[in-house]
C-alpha cells in the first residue's frame, strides 16, 4: 500500500508561475490590468478562436454564454445528466429550463438521437459537454442546431487542448467555456473563459462580465464627459484579477507539456487494463484527440461478487484518492424536488452505478501510475466472481 495518499488531480506550479504572480503583484494592476487581455490572446490563439473573454471561474462562464445566448424564463437548454451540476445550473441562472438528453453508452457523451428526441418549441440551445476531454459528436449536434436553430455552447471544462476532426475544441461552436480549477488542464486556482468567434457575442459577454456597464462611447446613450460610463444591462462583477491572470498564461506556455504527460499515463493505464475482463477502459474517438482531463475505468458488475462501492472504498483503503464523475445531475436533491422527479436517462444512470476516475495529473510518477494499477489489479481480482 502506498505511503501518501495520491489525489486524482492535482495543480502543476512552477518557479515561473511564482515569478510571474510575484511581479504582478509588485505592479500597479492587480486587476484590469494588461495581463488580462494578454491572457485572453493567448488563449483565443491557442484554440484557434477569434475572441476570448477571461472570467472568474467555468460556472460564471458558463453562466455569461447562457445570458449571451439570450437564454430567459421560458427557454429550454438540452445538455447531459453526466456533467458537475454547473452545466444545468447556468441555464436555471437565466431563468430558463435544463432538459437532459442521454449519453451514448459507448462514449458517454451526449447523444445526438437522444438531443432529437428532447428538442420542442422552446428549445434554445445545447450545452454539450466534453466528458473527460473526450469531444462530443460536434457534427451530429452541429446537424441538429442548424437544423432548428439553436445556440451551441460547449462545456470544455474537460477539454482544453482537445481536438475535434482536426479543429481545437474552443474554435467550433457559438461559444466554448473553460475551467481553471486546480484540478483542470491549466490553473488560475479559481477562473475561466469564453472563447467565440462572434464579436456580437464577445461584446456581450464583455459586457456581462462587468456589471453590464460600459466605457464604449459607442455604444453609450450619451456622453456627459470623461468620467462617464453607462450601465446597459445587468451584469455581475465576474472579472478574473490579473494575478490569476499571469497565472493562466505562464501555465497556458506549459500545456503541452501537461497534455503529453497526461496521454502516457493514459497510455500506462490503458496496456494495463485493455485485456481486463473486469474493467472497460474509455473510449476512443477515432480522428479526435481527447484532453484526458480524467481516466474512468467502468466496472464489469457482471463479472464481480461486489459492488463499484466496495471497490471504490479499497481502492481509497490503499491510499489512492479515486472519484466519481458525475453523479446524473438531476438526480440531486435540489432538482429532484424542483421538476425531475420523473426524469430518466437510462443510459447515465447505468454508467454512474458502475463508473471510477482514477488518479491523473501531469506531475504523477510512473510509480504512481504503477501504484494505481496495483490496486485496481488486486482488488478486482480478489472480488472476481
Ligand atoms: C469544473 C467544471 C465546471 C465548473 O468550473 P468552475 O471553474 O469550478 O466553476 C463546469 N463544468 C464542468 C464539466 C466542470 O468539470
Amino acid at each position: 500500500m502506498r505511503e501518501s495518499y495520491l489525489p486524482y488531480g492535482k495543480q502543476w506550479i512552477d518557479n515561473d508561475d511564482i515569478k510571474a504572480v510575484v511581479d504582478v503583484l509588485k505592479s500597479d494592476y492587480l486587476t484590469t490590468g494588461p495581463n488580462i487581455a494578454e491572457f485572453e490572446k493567448a488563449f483565443a490563439q491557442y484554440v484557434d478562436a477569434k475572441f476570448a473573454v477571461a472570467i472568474c471561474n467555468g460556472t460564471a462562464a458558463l453562466h455569461a454564454a447562457c445570458y449571451a445566448a439570450g437564454i430567459q424564463a421560458d427557454d429550454e437548454v438540452i445538455t447531459t445528466p453526466i456533467t458537475f451540476a454547473a452545466s444545468a445550473n447556468a441555464v436555471l441562472y437565466c431563468g430558463g429550463t435544463p432538459v437532459f438528453a442521454d449519453i451514448n453508452a459507448a462514449t458517454y457523451n451526449i447523444d445526438p438521437s437522444e438531443i432529437r428526441k428532447k428538442i420542442t418549441s422552446k428549445t434554445k440551445a445545447i450545452i454539450p459537454v466534453h466528458f473527460t476531454g473526450q469531444p462530443c459528436d460536434m457534427d451530429g449536434i452541429g446537424r441538429i442546431a442548424k437544423e432548428y436553430n439553436l445556440i451551441v455552447i460547449e462545456d470544455a471544462a474537460h477539454a482544453v487542448g482537445a481536438d475535434y476532426k482536426g479543429k481545437k475544441i474552443g474554435s467550433i461552436s457559438g461559444m466554448t467555456t473553460f475551467s481553471f480549477h486546480p484540478v483542470k488542464h491549466i490553473t488560475t486556482g479559481e477562473g475561466g473563459m469564453i472563447t467565440t468567434n462572434s464579436e456580437e457575442l464577445y461584446q456581450k459577454l464583455l459586457l456581462f462580465r462587468s456589471h453590464g456597464i460600459t466605457r464604449d462611447k459607442a455604444k453609450m446613450h450619451s456622453n456627459q464627459g470623461s468620467w462617464y460610463y453607462e450601465q446597459l444591462d445587468l451584469g455581475y462583477n465576474y472579472r478574473l484579477t490579473d494575478i490569476q491572470a499571469v497565472l493562466g498564461h505562464s501555465q497556458l506556455n506549459k500545456v503541452d507539456k501537461f497534455l503529453k504527460r497526461r496521454r502516457e499515463i493514459v497510455a500506462m493505464y490503458t496496456e494495463a487494463f485493455k485485456d481486463n475482463n473486469l474493467l472497460t477502459v474509455p473510449y476512443q474517438q477515432a480522428g479526435c484527440n481527447s484532453s484526458w482531463h480524467l481516466y474512468v475505468i467502468k466496472l464489469n458488475l457482471e463479472r464481480l461478487s461486489c459492488g463499484r462501492k466496495e471497490v471504490f472504498e479499497a481502492l481509497q483503503r490503499e491510499n489512492i484518492g479515486v472519484n466519481v464523475h458525475y453523479i446524473p445531475v438531476y438526480k440531486h436533491p435540489y432538482y429532484q424536488q424542483n421538476g425531475y422527479r420523473d426524469v430518466k436517462c437510462i443510459h447515465s444512470e447505468n454508467l454512474y452505478e458502475r463508473i471510477i476516475s482514477l488518479p491523473i495529473f501531469p506531475k504523477m510518477t510512473n510509480q504512481d501510475v504503477q501504484d494505481v494499477i496495483n490496486s485496481v489489479k488486486t482488488i478486482l481480482e480478489r472480488n472476481e466472481k
